[in-house]
Parts: structure tokens; C-alpha cells; sequence
């Protein structure tokens, strides 16, 4: 069991006037894969090095299973930190590489060997164990670093941006199989990430943060379906969601640039409204319909399983999602329509969602 509890925890660095960190608290289940997800400077890795004991905390508490943890060394947390920058010992081979934490610990040669041999044959690395790190290439490095935090079989995983070295293609594959292994393992893992997509498809949870605050917790469906507010709304997706001023008018929804949809239902009104809408939540057609709005066609950009259609109405520019065969030409005059249910509606001065 490793649950992981961060309970109202601040963090603040003398030579910044903005905590680091405010007020953050989360539950991380036992087994849970869950992600850290923020733009730079957000407090991500301030929170993970806090839970490695690498940063004391100002305030509040982090508990591993019900204890409190702030207080023990790093050494003692019983955590693996897996980094960018894979800090490898360059002068040892990859086996020693990856029994270091084993010969720390004071483990038998008989138990590194086996746990060593066990771990390389996961990670499919037993043909690496004799070479150094500098006759390795960036993914198998990163293999290495991970078999490294694996051998120790610590009661959690902290996971520091540990694939933004790889190029795109690897990093692709690489998330997935970190996933797969994960879920095999079964060891709660914290991940920290900058890249939503990442966060999208590795994350149990994904807790999207800025400027210290956790601004939502959830699952990558709740994030992207129900943002709870503008900056999550406009952080995860992409193309993001198309965000527009609006406001209620005779029972409908009227956005700028004079699109009238029939209005979502809502828990409360708000003087300035936002209404927001993904790309794949309009509906375009090349003829009018009953209800259509019409707007122009500014370009079209083919994705190859996708286009996205760029489309202007009045000052207004909406990315609209369509199929591979759907590509208007610019200046072309397109219908667009929305289902209230995918019309999510803000609350311009607070950003908070009211549906
Ligand atoms: P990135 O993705 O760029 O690593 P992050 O979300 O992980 O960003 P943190 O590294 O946690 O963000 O930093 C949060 C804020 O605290 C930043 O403004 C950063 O400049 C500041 N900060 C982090 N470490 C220190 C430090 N040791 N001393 C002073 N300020 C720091």
C-alpha cells in the first residue's frame, strides 16, 4: 500500500515574492498513475522535490500511507526520482548503473545480481548491462535511468518530465510502454509534465496546476469534457477550446460575431459570460440547415486523419474539427451548428465553469 497525501502544503523561495506552491492538497490512490500538469513555473517539480524531501515545506504536511514524511531524509522516504537529465554514472557500466541504489542499501551480490537481471529483462536491456552510458543513445539511457528507480522497489515513483529528451517519435512510444510497465508494477506514480497530450494519455488523474493553485483534479476525460475553469479549458487540447464572449438573450446564447445557440443549462448566471466550445463540439456543414450559423472559411489545415477548418464570424475565429475529406477552401461559406450539451459556459471574471 503507498497512498500519497498532500495536505495543504505551501511553499515559498525567499528570492520570489509568489509562493511556489499554495495550499496544495491531493490523494493519490495506492497504484494510481497520477500527473502533474502545469506550464513552466507552475510549482510542479516543487511539489514532487518536497515529497522526495529535496525542499522542506512552509506549511502543511505530505504523508506516504498516513505518516507524515516531511520530516524523514530524503534516503529514508522509500521514493525513486526519475529525472530529465538521466544523471547516469558515465565511468560505470549500465549493471552497476542500475545495482548503485542496491549497493547503497547494502544488498547482497546475490540479490542485486537477480534483482538487477530481473529488472533489465522488463525494460528488455540485458544486451545493455555490460556498456557504459556514453555507448548508449538517449532512449536507452532513459531505459537505464528507469531500471535504476525500478531495482529499488520503492513504494512510489516521482517522475520528472522523464521523456522530454526523446525525440518525437520515441517519446511517443516510450509514454505508452511507461504506462503499460506501470500498470504491471502497480507502484503509485507521480508524473510531472508540461505536455498535455502526455498528461492525456498516461495520467489516472491528471492535476492541471498555475501559479502554485491546483485548478483541477481529475481524470483526463473530466479535464477535457468538464474543465472547471478557463485556464484548464484553454490548457488541455489542441487545437484548445475555442473560447468567446457571450451572454444570455431571450432564452438563447448569444456569442460575438451574432451566433444565437440555444442556451446550456446552467447552476447560476454571471454578468460576463464565456462560452466555450472544442473544435470537434461545431459542427460544419457545407449547406444551410434549419438553426445554422453562417461563417467563412479563413483556411483549412489537413492533419491527415483530420482537418481543422479555421473559421471567421464577424471577429470571431473558431477551429472547427471535421474529417480528412472536409477541407473548404478559404472564402468558402459554411454552416456551423453546436449541441447546448457540448457548450460549456464560463464565468468571464472569475474563469469558473457554470455548467
Ligand atoms: P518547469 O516545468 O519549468 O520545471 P515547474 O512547474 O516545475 O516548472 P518549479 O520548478 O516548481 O516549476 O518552480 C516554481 C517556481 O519557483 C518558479 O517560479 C521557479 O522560478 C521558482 N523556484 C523553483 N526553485 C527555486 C529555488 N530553488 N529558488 C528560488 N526559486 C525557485
Amino acid at each position: 500500500m503507498s497512498r500519497v497525501e498532500y495536505d495543504d502544503v505551501w511553499k515559498k523561495f525567499p528570492t520570489r515574492d509568489a509562493p511556489a506552491v499554495q495550499g496544495l492538497t491531493l490523494d493519490v490512490a495506492d497504484g494510481e498513475f497520477l500527473v502533474l500538469l502545469g506550464p513552466s513555473g507552475c510549482g510542479k517539480t516543487t511539489a514532487l522535490r518536497m515529497l522526495a524531501g529535496l525542499e522542506q515545506l512552509d506549511r502543511g504536511d505530505i504523508r506516504i500511507d498516513g505518516k507524515s514524511v516531511v520530516t524523514l531524509e530524503p534516503k529514508d522516504r522509500d521514493v525513486a526520482l526519475v529525472f530529465q537529465s538521466y544523471a547516469l554514472y558515465p565511468h560505470m557500466s549500465v549493471r552497476d548503473n542500475i545495482q548503485y541504489p542496491l549497493r547503497v542499501r547494502k544488498q547482497s551480490a546475490g540479490t542485486r545480481a537477480s534483482r538487477v537481471d530481473r529488472v533489465a529483462k522488463l525494460l528488455r536491456i540485458e544486451h545493455l548491462l555490460p556498456r557504459r552510458p556514453a555507448q548508449l543513445s538517449g532512449g536507452e539511457q532513459q531505459r537505464v535511468a528507469l531500471a535504476r528507480a525500478i531495482v529499488r522497489e520503492p513504494r512510489v515513483f516521482l517522475m520528472d518530465e522523464p521523456l522530454s529528451n526523446l525525440d518525437a517519435k520515441l517519446r511517443t512510444h516510450t509514454r505508452t510502454e511507461l504506462k503499460a510497465l506501470q500498470q504491471q508494477l502497480g507502484v503509485t506514480t507521480i508524473f510531472v509534465t508540461h505536455d498535455q497530450a502526455e498528461a492525456m494519455t498516461m495520467a489516472d488523474r491528471i492535476a492541471v496546476l498555475d501559479a502554485g493553485r491546483l485548478q483541477q483534479l481529475g481524470t483526463p476525460d473530466t479535464v477535457y469534457q468538464r474543465p472547471a475553469n478557463l485556464f484548464v479549458a484553454q490548457f488541455i487540447g489542441s487545437p484548445p477550446m475555442n473560447i468567446v464572449a457571450a451572454r444570455h438573450e431571450n432564452g438563447s446564447l448569444l456569442l460575438e460575431g451574432g451566433w444565437r445557440i440555444e442556451a446550456p443549462r446552467i447552476a447560476k448566471d454571471a454578468a460576463e459570460l464565456r462560452a466555450g466550445l472544442r473544435p470537434e463540439a461545431i459542427e460544419l456543414d457545407m449547406v444551410a440547415r434549419e438553426g445554422a450559423q453562417p461563417a467563412e472559411v479563413l483556411v483549412s489545415e489537413p492533419l491527415g486523419s483530420e482537418v481543422i477548418v479555421n473559421v471567421k464570424l464577424g471577429d470571431v475565429l473558431l477551429k472547427v474539427r471535421t474529417g480528412p475529406d472536409v477541407r473548404p477552401d478559404p472564402g468558402t461559406r459554411v454552416f456551423l451548428r453546436a449541441q447546448p450539451a457540448a457548450v460549456r459556459v464560463f464565468d468571464a471574471s472569475s474563469g469558473a465553469a457554470l455548467n
